[in-house]
């Protein structure tokens, strides 16, 4: 009798266990084509509709680009319903989001039965990483490489985990090229990719000639996981998350955009007042300890020279401005080596990359990172939309990190050698 009560208070704690993570059985994720403008705004009027709980994936956009929505099981009928009543078509690109969870995190369970996580040399760097193992993986790339790598903590998380910079240098007071992946916590081939890039470096200082000859002249601060609480959340509770975990006053709603947090246009259109959206900008520019942080690194070190903000999904690399309509002084340029960088890309897998300013590629978007290292004098300043176009979206299976990774550091290795040969 005992014995059996014991199995079933196990039973009831594997429940627990299993049930602590948000459950999206059922949920699909649906691709809605709109032809004009009254359509997408008709679509854009779901996104106060609270209780349907649609999360969108891709925006609304002028630009007529498809618009990529995750609805709820329960809200699927009304949704859809909606949509064909104003003959809005659509697709359903997702059946069963939660079934690519499940085989996600199958993968993750079964790396971590075998892997040794002890070297960077033994690490698998086709597999999900928790926060703890990327930390792990950050002090053994320190350990074994103390002459060319150090970590700087640029400060802590709302929640106090550290906001850790590795920092690739050859000598001292050089320029620098910055890179942070993870700034939206569930974009993951962005984390792992930014730890393939790591290793990538350390492996070809002295063997790669162009790699060499940058960091002879330049240093590359790479920051992994940008935003470590919504990184960890993923992890714990909610695959799905995309913003900050900072409550915000007089509402329910947890977190902000990190990506509508910076003081470059800050509140203007493309962003959200609202602290249910997923867009919602902050109470203040820069409100955010991890934007905040970013901020302070960049002003202090005074001579970072190239910067990219790395995101998924969507296959584009963009350039200033979101905010305005407004052309960069520097947009020929800007768009000469972003058609270098897309090319060099796709010359590996033939990954197909579209590029321009944000606001003319994908939508106007308000208080974005790049927007604002630009006003800061950074003419050299780019963000990326990795893989996939929406086959997977952010559930982007774990045997495409590794390409995911070689194709963009092609992309990455032009835009740092460009900064590097004309570090105005
Ligand atoms: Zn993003």
């Amino acid at each position: 009798m005992l014995y059996k009560m014991r199995g079933i208070l196990v039973l009831l704690a594997l429940v627990a266990a299993a049930s602590s993570m948000e459950n999206f059985s059922g949920q699909q994720v649906l691709r809605i084509f709109p032809t004009d403008e009254d359509q997408v705004n008709l679509v854009r009027a779901l996104e106060d509709l609270e209780h349907l709980q649609i999360d969108f994936w891709t925006s609304p956009s002028r630009v007529l680009l498809p618009i990529d929505i995750r609805v709820p099981f329960r809200n699927l009928q009304s949704v859809k319903v909606y949509l064909e009543s104003n003959n809005i078509q659509y697709s359903i690109m997702i059946h069963d989001i939660q079934s690519l969870l499940n085989e996600e995190q199958n993968d993750m369970r079964r790396n971590r039965a075998t892997e040794n996580t002890r070297s960077t040399d033994s690490f698998n760097y086709a597999a999900y990483h928790t926060f703890d193992e990327i930390n792990a993986f950050i002090d053994n790339l320190v350990r074994e490489n103390p002459n060319l790598v150090s970590k700087i903590q640029i400060g802590s998380s709302y929640e106090g985990r550290p906001l850790n910079v590795l920092k690739f240098s050859t000598g001292p007071n050089r320029p620098a090229f910055w890179i942070d992946t993870g700034i939206h916590s569930r974009e993951w081939v962005t984390q792992a990719s930014g730890v393939w890039f790591a290793k990538k470096i350390v492996t070809d200082y002295g063997k790669d000639a162009s790699l060499t000859n940058t960091l002879n002249k330049i240093d590359i601060l790479l920051e992994i996981v940008t935003n470590p609480d919504g990184f960890v959340y993923t992890h714990t509770s909610n695959r799905m998350w995309r913003k900050t975990r900072s409550p915000n006053s007089g509402s329910r709603c947890i977190g902000t955009d990190p990506n509508r947090n910076w003081d470059a246009g800050f509140g203007g259109p493309g962003s959200s007042s609202n602290a249910c959206t997923e867009t919602y900008r902050g109470r203040a520019a820069h409100s955010e300890p991890e934007v905040k942080a970013i901020v302070d690194f960049v002003k202090s070190h005074g001579n970072i020279k190239g910067f990219v903000s790395i995101h998924s999904y969507s296959q584009m690399l963009l350039f200033p401005y979101g905010y305005t309509s407004a052309r960069a002084p520097n947009h020929d340029e800007l768009n000469a080596v972003s058609r270098d960088a897309v090319n060099a890309l796709a010359s590996l897998y033939g990954t197909a990359y579209t590029y321009g300013s944000i606001i003319t590629t994908i939508y106007q978007a308000s208080g974005g990172t790049i927007d604002w290292t630009y006003d800061q004098g950074i003419k050299h300043s780019y963000t990326f939309e990795l893989r996939d176009t929406g086959r997977y979206g952010f559930a982007l299976p774990a045997n495409q990190i590794i390409p995911t990774a070689e194709e963009t550091w092609l992309a990455l290795t032009k835009l740092i050698e460009h900064t590097r040969d004309n570090p105005y």
